[in-house]
């Protein structure tokens, strides 16, 4: 039910009522009551109540006129204001032009229009009042029963609002905001309804197209291809899109709960902030830079930064509208253009001095200095490939770096070969070792370890390729990973190429200038050798002509018909004829009759057998006297095997004749003094035989005599007498010693020797043992050093010798010493030297010679017995058995005699 308004019409009425009601009800209880208290007197009771009935009665009307009075006051004064209300209302409800207001009946006729429903609807009041409000909307809303529907809601729910379409009375539509709201008369019985429609069209047009535009900007917002945020005066993000929050990594909620301060590169912030204190302070509307945020996962993104401030009505800053686009990418690929620009400058200025240089040496060198200070690598070294795997180091880059020289690298199929270097050779690919670190786990540790101590990160082996052949490697290290880019290798091999390409060249200069140099050496050296030969040969000619010429006999050559072909020098000189005069001669016109026949002979013999030698010939000098020849020829044969001409020697034979009358004279000479000399040695040895018989005979009888004196008659002698007997003896007997030693070395001198290959240790043991037969040589020790080889020599004198030697190396010895010699021999020049030492007295040097000689002796007899025949025997057997003697000596130092003969044949 609807509320009872508050002001109805019977309500002053039942006020008064009830107020009358009220007052009648207090005055029955409260004045009978105080009448009763007040007054006990029943009579004047009653009078009163008569009194008070009448008092009540007036009271009461007085009370009940001013009451209706008063309402009939206000209600005139209210039905006044109605009327004057309704007409404000109208005016009023007229005035709104732009809502249609009007009243429905109970049934939904039009009953009232207002100049607001003639404006939005089209009817005029006339046409419309008392027509079904049905007639505003479509067919399709008739069709769905909308109109009935709005009004059962109004009535239901007391209003009902509605958008939607309606009719105006041209048949036009128009979006219509609708507000049905049911009416009660005053006993709050259904009364009709108001109906407000107002024209929405445009304001529907409009919010669409906000809305529109509202989801147009949320889309751009959200789903633009660049990062848009709106940003507090203070930084704080108050608004970011998808694409911002993938450019940064963050999500929204990260990033609202940030400032744009937090992401900004502290490198890039103070110039920031300046940009936004210009926005600020009004001096810029908007500015746009390059800057740098950083990435959640601390990486840094290049960011180009629109910036706009958006202030308020005011001009109060509201926010910062950002429009942020990522160029990293483009920033990267800046700077690659800016590193390959770089790179492609300094490969083109190095091609330059690569192209430039035809030193092998020079080219490395460069190269790798270039590579260290053009173009960022930290180490670089040039290997050469070698033919027995190895790789030879050609430089390296700075020198200070001694990784190149400390390692060995291969590039055969060996485990020093396997790696980047080796490989980029082998397969003619660029290597690339990104991280040392992690590779070093691998064989090449000890390398990789070595690199890395060195500060290197990273590797690359470039093949160094010419006509499709690896022939060494360009190897470059960086301090930081990554410096590799590919476009880096590319670049680099690139520059490898032409190093290849130019070493290449350079190694063909070298290896041409080399055999250029080798040839012309060789060619120096033929041409000197070639005049050497020249020189010679034509000192040789020279010599050969002056052999020829002034050889010491005659050469000629005579033709098939015997005439001089050629003579030479000393034949012309011997003959004493010009050259002119004897060429083309008869060599026969020159000899003696008797020559003639001989030569004649001679010469059919030679053209026959090819030679004859020493015809003995007169040839006739120019001033006609005859000179003696020894004539030689041998032929000269052509290919035909016909005789050509005659090589013939001619000796001069005149002193050869002479020699042989002299010889013919002295041989008849000598044969008369043989004759003389074999009787003075048969003289000779009849005396000797006299001397060594007859001679000896007298002596044997003294010795005999003294002898037997001594033992006969010693006893009867007395001391004096035997002494003298005694030395009877004893120079008997060294007479007799000095006889034999005289014969043995007069027969050496006229005795006929046979001399035979002999053992020398056999006649030396022979010698030893007749020395130290002699008692007086007891104690003395002779040792006789093997080996002892062959000699040639005669026997018995040989022995003489060694005897004579070794009796004197036993005899001088001092006194109570003994004696120790010592034998050995030796070969020298082919002949055999003995040597006989002894330790004894020595001798000094003066008497070397001296003491060979006979009777030569250098002590008294009685202190050193002897004849002094002894070393001249030696000397004079060795030196007929073809041999010589000496020694080495000096007081006190032993004596050294060797004896020197020769060897066997
Ligand atoms: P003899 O031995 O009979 O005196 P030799 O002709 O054999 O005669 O020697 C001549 C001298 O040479 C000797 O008297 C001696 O003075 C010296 N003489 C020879 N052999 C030796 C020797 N081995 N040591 C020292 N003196 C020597």
């Amino acid at each position: 039910m609807p509320p009872e308004p508050a002001s109805t019409p019977l309500a002053a009425p039942r006020r008064i009522a009830l107020a009358y009601a009220a007052f009648a009800g207090a005055w029955i209880l409260l004045s009978d009551r105080a009448l009763d208290l007040l007054f006990a007197d029943g009579r004047l009771l009653g009078t009163l109540q008569t009194y008070k009935g009448g008092a009540f009665v007036a009271l009461t009307s007085l009370l009940l006129y001013l009451a209706l009075a008063r309402d009939a006051t206000r209600r005139h004064a209210a039905e006044a204001g109605l009327a004057d209300s309704e007409e404000r209302y109208r005016r009023l409800l007229d005035g709104v032009q732009e809502y249609a207001i009007y009243l429905l009946d109970q049934q939904g006729r039009v009953a009232s229009w207002n100049r607001g429903a003639e404006r939005v609807k089209g009817y005029c009041a006339e046409e419309i009042l008392g027509r079904d409000f049905a007639c505003f909307f479509p067919a399709e809303a008739l069709a769905a029963g909308v109109p009935a529907a709005r009004l059962a809601q109004a009535a239901r729910d007391g209003q009902c609002a509605d958008e939607d379409w309606r009719l105006r009375r041209d048949g036009g539509r128009f979006w219509a905001s609708t507000v049905i709201t049911a009416l009660r008369d005053g006993r709050g019985a259904p009364a009709g309804y108001s109906v407000i429609t107002r024209d929405i069209t445009e304001q529907r047009l409009a919010a669409r197209r906000l809305a529109e535009q509202e989801e147009r900007f949320r889309v751009t917002f959200e789903q633009a291809a660049v990062g848009i945020a709106h940003v507090a005066p203070d930084g704080r993000w108050l608004r970011v899109n998808e694409r911002l929050c993938a450019i940064v990594g963050y999500s929204r909620e990260e990033l609202l709960a940030r400032r744009f301060q937090d992401l900004t590169h502290p490198d890039d912030l103070a110039a920031d902030v300046a940009m936004l204190q210009r926005l600020l302070g009004g001096e810029a509307t908007t500015y746009v830079r390059e800057k740098r945020y950083l990435h959640r996962d601390g990486s840094v993104v290049w960011i180009e930064l629109t910036v706009a401030l958006c202030r308020g009505a005011d001009g109060t800053p509201k926010f910062f509208v950002t429009v942020l686009q990522d160029i990293s990418a483009r920033k990267r690929i800046e700077a690659q253009a800016q590193a390959q620009l770089t790179m492609l400058e300094a490969l083109y200025s190095g091609a330059a001095q690569l192209t430039g240089n035809l030193e092998v040496q020079a080219l490395a060198d460069g190269t790798a200095r270039f590579c260290v200070e053009r173009l960022g690598a930290r180490l670089a070294w040039i290997g050469r490939a070698e033919p027995d795997g190895s790789l030879r180091l050609l430089t390296s880059a700075p020198a200070e770096f001694d990784y190149p020289r400390r390692i060995e690298v291969r590039w055969d199929d060996s485990s020093l070969g396997a790696g980047p270097t080796g490989i980029a050779i082998r397969s003619g690919r660029a290597q690339v070792v990104d991280d040392l670190g992690t590779a070093a786990a691998g064989r090449f540790s000890p390398w990789h370890a070595l690199a890395q101590a060195a500060g290197l990160r990273t590797s690359a082996a470039l093949p160094l390729i010419h006509r499709g052949e690896p022939f060494g490697a360009l190897n470059l290290y960086a301090g930081e990973a990554g410096f590799f880019t590919p476009m880096r290798i590319e670049l680099f091999q690139a520059l490898a190429n032409q190093l290849a390409g130019a070493l290449a060249g350079a190694t063909l200069y070298a290896r041409l200038r080399e055999q250029a140099g080798a040839l012309e050496r060789r060619v120096a050296e033929r041409t000197a050798e070639l005049a050497a030969a020249n020189a010679a040969l034509t000192q040789q000619a020279e010599q050969l002509a002056d052999l020829y010429d002034r050889a010491p006999c005659g050469y000629h050559s005579l033709d098939a018909a015997g005439r001089y072909l050629r003579v030479n020098q000393t034949e012309l000189d011997w003959l004493g004829y010009p050259r002119e005069a004897l060429l083309g001669q008869s060599f026969r016109a020159l000899l003696g009759e008797a020559s003639q026949r001989l030569f004649d002979e001679s010469f059919a013999c030679l053209k026959r057998t090819g030679r004859f030698s020493d015809l003995d010939l007169e040839l006739r000098r120019a001033d006609g006297t005859l000179l003696p020849v020894a004539l030689s020829a041998t032929a000269v044969i052509d290919a035909e095997g016909r005789f050509v001409a005659t090589r013939s020697t001619v000796f001069d034979v005149t002193e050869r004749k002479r020699a042989e009358a002299l010889v013919r004279r002295l041989n008849a000479e000598l044969a008369e003094r043989a004759e003389v000399t074999e009787a003075a040695n048969r003289e000779l040895e009849a005396f000797t035989y006299t001397v060594s018989h007859d001679l000896r005979a007298p002596l044997r009888a003294m010795q005999g005599l003294s002898q037997a004196l001594l033992e006969d008659y010693g006893p009867v002698l007395d001391a004096t007498g035997r002494e003298y007997a005694q030395r009877v003896l004893a120079a008997a007997e060294r007479m007799d010693r000095l006889i034999q030693d005289l014969l043995v070395y007069s027969r050496l001198g006229w005795r006929e020797l046979a001399c035979t290959d002999l053992e020398l240790a056999a006649v030396l043991a022979e010698a030893r043992a007749q020395v130290l037969a002699d008692p007086a040589r007891r104690g003395a020790v002779v040792e006789l050093v093997e080996p002892l080889p062959a000699v040639h020599a005669n026997a018995s004198l040989l022995r003489q010798v060694f005897v004579n030697l070794l009796e004197n190396a036993c005899k001088f010895v001092a006194p109570g010493a003994r004696a120790a010699v010592r034998v050995w021999a030796e070969r020298r020049d082919g002949r055999l030297r003995v040597w006989v030492e002894d330790a004894g007295i020595g001798i000094a040097p003066e008497h070397h010679e001296r003491i060979f000689r006979v009777f030569e002796r250098l002590h008294g007899i009685e202190q050193y017995p002897g004849t002094g025949i002894g070393l001249a025997i030696v000397r004079k057997a060795v030196e007929r058995m073809g041999g010589s003697v000496g020694l080495a000596s000096a007081p006190g130092a032993g004596s050294r005699f060797w004896v020197e003969l020769p060897a066997p044949g």
